[in-house]
């Protein structure tokens, strides 16, 4: 069997910071070109961390940052390259993420010429106070606007993300962006809490009390709201954080949590082979001198039997199927699926995680609290 891998793209441009976001993006679009050349170059450089010096790709995802910034001659050299590089005859699917304001007809129709068969739209809240909180840079109506085209335009696997959390938002407002979200012709939604980063102007407003942060029992019944409205509406949760209509899960996520390997290039790329982890430099200017010089410009971390458990327990669990202990078992061998057995026993008898079908899954009442139920199952070394 071929082993499929996943190649994640990092374009780290965005017009304007978000006001939550601390992910590596800057606004100087003027060394986009550079970029782009650096990204292939590093496309072709780096296969052979897939193992082969063709390695056959399963998934392509164009992540940031803005990738909706890319113009067609930027994608139209990206993806030759891909092509130069790479065995794409089974990749399956391929993820721009998209900001609704960049959505023009005109370019939605540029895309359908590239390989394209998934759009993911930041959109966050339907609700324009919010949107402005945020600092996002496009409306409600635009989000909706921009959803329809894709549509119109040929695009059926369309994702949105929402957020909730936001300080003053409240249980029914984040209800009706997601009925707003539902009424769109979305096949997946991912939803994640409002996380305050360091250095994000939300964190330094809160930090000068000018907001505050929502409670827990708020972010509770959003969540709750969330999986209970998508439900109603046959999204069916896959993930903690994600739901989709059956058939459309993101196969590119899913392979992270199943521990497929992937590269990943441009500033601050993770990649992952199972054997070890990359980190490419958060700096446009260290990546693009160290991969013009060929210098390294990545810190590599080489993965111990106790870091490749704590993987696989993390990201396994995090899925609605669970963990297989047959697979476990076949991984790490008896002692680390006794310790892991031993150490959910807690929470087994607690009702937070149940065994079904040899899986080991968190159960509902455990989601809002997997951190720490998913910690108790570390390993830790004395
Ligand atoms: S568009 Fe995305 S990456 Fe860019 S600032 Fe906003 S949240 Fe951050």
């Amino acid at each position: 069997m071929i082993d499929l891998s996943g190649l994640y793209i990092h374009i780290p441009f965005c017009k304007s910071k978000c006001f939550y976001c601390d992910f590596f993006s800057i606004p100087q679009l003027e060394r986009k070109n550079e970029l782009v050349q650096a990204l292939m170059l590093e496309i072709k450089t780096e296969r052979s961390f897939l193992g082969s010096e063709r390695p056959a790709l399963y998934t392509i995802y164009f992540g940031g940052g803005t990738p909706s910034l890319l113009n067609q001659e930027d994608l139209g050299n990206i993806f030759q390259t891909i092509r130069e590089n790479y065995d794409v005859s089974h990749c399956e699917e391929v993820t721009l993420e998209a900001n609704p304001d960049d959505l023009k007809p005109d370019y939605i129709r540029m895309l359908r010429n590239f390989p394209f068969n998934r759009i993911s739209i930041g959109v966050q809240s339907f609700q324009e106070d919010e949107l402005k909180l945020i600092n996002r840079r496009h409306s409600a109506f635009q989000a909706a606007e921009a959803i329809e085209n894709c549509h119109k335009l040929g695009f059926d696997n369309i994702s949105l993300d929402l957020m909730y959390g936001l300080p003053g938002q409240t249980i029914e407002r984040f209800a009706k962006s997601i009925e707003m979200a539902v009424k769109l012709p979305v096949k997946h939604i991912s939803s994640y809490a409002l996380s305050w980063e360091e250095g994000s102007v939300l964190y330094q407003k809160r930090e000068q009390g000018l907001l505050v942060q929502t409670e827990d029992e708020i972010l509770e019944a959003c969540y709750f709201k969330l999986i209970e409205k998508l439900r109603s509406r046959h999204f069916m949760q896959y993930e903690l954080s994600n739901f989709s209509i059956s058939g459309f899960e993101s196969k590119h996520n899913s392979s992270y949590w199943n521990g497929k390997s992937y590269l990943g290039v441009g500033p601050a790329a993770h990649s992952y082979n199972g054997e070890v982890r990359r980190m490419n430099v958060s700096s446009i200017e260290k990546y693009i001198q160290g991969i013009e010089d060929l210098n390294s410009c990545r810190e590599t971390e080489r993965l111990d039997a106790g870091t490749k458990y704590n993987d696989f327990i993390i990201t396994r669990l995090r899925t609605v199927k669970g963990l297989d202990l047959t697979e476990l078992f076949k991984l790490f061998g008896r002692k680390m699926q006794e310790y892991c057995l031993e150490n959910a026993d807690k929470s087994l008898k607690n009702g937070f995680l149940a065994i079904c079908d040899n899986h080991l899954t968190l159960q509902k009442k455990g989601y809002f609290i997997a951190d720490n139920i998913l910690s108790d199952l570390l390993w830790v070394e004395d």
